[in-house]
């Protein structure tokens, strides 16, 4: 075993389980291949989302719902979670996920194309946004991202290394022509290089994207 591995394993196995709940809705979605935040990255997110205190938090990407239902966990009780969906069966699962957690009133699900959303919700609206949705968009989607944030505001973005194959290009070729990989690195390459941006890309998980919109931004 590779010493990365390793360390990898070691840093799992100091994970504390979270609720019960959340543990089933992992389980459950692991199981049928749906999608979740690795261990580490829900590490991650609630240690930012303790350390930002977000009176309104954004989630694009809600799959059944267990990002928002674990940010819930560690978010101020009056803190709105609105997160954006497209799949008609797992808005299905998320919203019966949210009520049996008990959140609905705290989670509004958005059951729309996040293309269409993002430009309708109100500028500044958002202290942190967690982007977890189509790869390929990231990029497109920025400029709008930070349109939706107040000086400081907080945006973390999942899956950003792609499974460690963020440096091939023959794979995934999409309809333009261009692949997920290199517009992942020109996502990459722009939040790095935005002056309205302070970030760090973060080996975590698959890859965790952290952004901070800076005063003057
Ligand atoms: N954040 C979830 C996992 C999200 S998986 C968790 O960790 O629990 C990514 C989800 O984004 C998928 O369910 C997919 O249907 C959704 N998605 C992809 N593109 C989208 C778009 N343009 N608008 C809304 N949802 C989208
Ligand atoms: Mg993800």
């Amino acid at each position: 075993m590779m010493d990365e591995e390793r360390i990898r394993d070691y840093l799992l196995s100091l994970e504390p389980d979270g609720d019960p709940l959340c543990g089933v809705i992992a389980e459950d979605a692991v199981r049928r291949g749906i999608p979740i935040i690795r261990k580490e990255t829900g590490a991650l997110l609630k240690t930012i989302v303790t350390m930002k205190q977000p009176g309104a938090i954004l989630e694009i990407g809600t799959a059944v719902g267990y990002s928002a239902v674990w940010m819930a966990s560690a978010a101020p009780p009056a803190c709105r979670i609105t997160t954006i969906e497209k799949d008609e069966a797992r808005i299905a699962e998320a919203r019966e996920n949210f009520r049996r957690a008990g959140l609905e009133t705290r989670i509004e699900l958005i059951g729309q194309d996040a293309e269409e959303v993002l430009p309708k919700l109100p500028g500044g609206a958002f202290d942190l946004i967690f982007l977890d949705a189509a790869k390929g968009q990231y990029g497109k989607w920025l400029p709008e991202l930070l349109r939706l944030m107040p000086a400081g505001g907080v945006l973390i973005a999942d899956n950003v290394l792609q499974e460690r194959t963020i440096l091939e290009s023959r794979f995934a070729v999409e309809r333009r022509g261009r692949t997920i990989h290199s517009r992942m690195r020109e996502f990459l390459w722009e939040i790095k290089h935005s002056p309205a941006l302070q970030s760090a890309v973060l080996p975590v998980g698959d890859g965790a994207a952290l952004c901070v919109k800076r005063p003057e931004g």
